[in-house]
């Protein structure tokens, strides 16, 4: 099926099935274009609680569509691709977040929204790179474990003084490849640009940017934010959403290209696919949901920064 094609199927089978498509911004732009709501891990699962449908597809990784079955138990949710994993999610697990938490003593386990549903049931607050700052701050505890990624956990130290946080060594691949060599480059050819970065970037690269911030953060950052030539240091598959509200703009990732393999697995064959057999769906126990469900409802209820 060529891909005109491919769409108006999957608007009829929408339609059909009373299902909902949800798309993250790293998502290919074919998706993001015939998804319902496109946003960030924070917008996307306070969307999902909220949504009248049958059927939840998904467009993104693992723990995303995990985190929906999460807080919409009754509705099918089902991820296109199978093997849509975070790698970042994957550097921690629930026995080593326990063992790491019973080594520390009196912690507070903070985890970051990329983590796999086993190690939200361990955890007592969630967060996304959009409130994590703010989460932190509310916390009353004095000691937190911050899991799993040390670039946004040391982002949070640096803007939280008033607590002792403890970081997990984990690292998203894209992000992590930012180098602030590359950066400087990019400065030197568009001396005049603003520089936006995602807070799992490095610290030397957070340190040179002009905003530090998630997705959505960053697409608000650039619509707000006068000047022709922006530096954008996250997955380009924002650029999407970016050059929609900003035509005007130019934009020049870090490194000329960053991209999360995993995210960039689900086509629009994939997602025709999977609505039509109703594939892959989520299915978690009743337990993991309800232990899963205490730090993620904890996180939704705590502002956005
Ligand atoms: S961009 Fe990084 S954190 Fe996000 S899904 Fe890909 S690997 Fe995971």
């Amino acid at each position: 099926m060529d891909k005109n094609r491919l769409k108006e199927e999957i608007v009829k089978l929408k339609k059909q099935k009373n299902a909902v498509i949800l798309a993250h911004y790293y998502q290919n732009d074919d998706i993001q274009q015939i998804a319902d709501i496109r946003g960030d891990s924070l917008a996307l699962a306070i969307e999902a609680s909220r949504l009248d449908a049958d059927i939840i597809v998904f467009c993104g990784v693992r723990f995303m569509a995990e985190t929906a079955k999460v807080v919409s138990p009754s509705k099918k949710v089902l991820l296109p691709v199978m093997d849509a994993d975070c790698p970042l999610a994957d550097m921690a697990t629930k026995e080593a977040v326990l063992k790491k938490k019973e080594e520390l003593g009196d912690v507070v386990v903070v985890s970051y929204v990329n983590t796999n549903v086993d190690v939200k049931t361990v955890s007592d607050i969630c967060c996304t790179s959009a409130n994590a700052v703010n989460v932190v701050k509310s916390l009353k505890e004095k000691r937190v474990l911050f899991v799993p990624d040390r670039n946004l956990g040391e982002f949070v130290k640096e803007n939280v003084k008033d607590k002792e946080v403890f970081l997990w060594d984990g690292y998203c691949p894209t992000h992590e490849e930012f180098k602030i060599e590359q950066l400087n480059e990019l400065k030197k050819a568009y001396p005049e640009a603003r520089i936006a970065v995602h807070p799992e970037s490095p610290k030397a690269v957070r340190d040179a940017a002009d905003f530090v911030g998630s997705t959505s953060g960053i697409i608000d950052y650039v619509s707000k934010t006068d000047g022709d030539d922006f530096i954008i240091g996250t997955e380009e598959g924002i650029l999407y959403e970016l050059r929609l509200n900003n035509p005007t703009k130019n934009f020049h990732v870090i490194g000329g290209s960053a991209v999360c393999f995993n995210m960039k697995k689900i086509t629009l064959e994939s997602l025709y696919e999977s609505l039509r057999d109703e594939k892959h769906q989520i299915i978690l126990d009743p337990e993991t949901i309800e232990l899963a469900k205490k730090p993620i409802e904890r996180m939704i209820s705590i502002k956005r920064n």
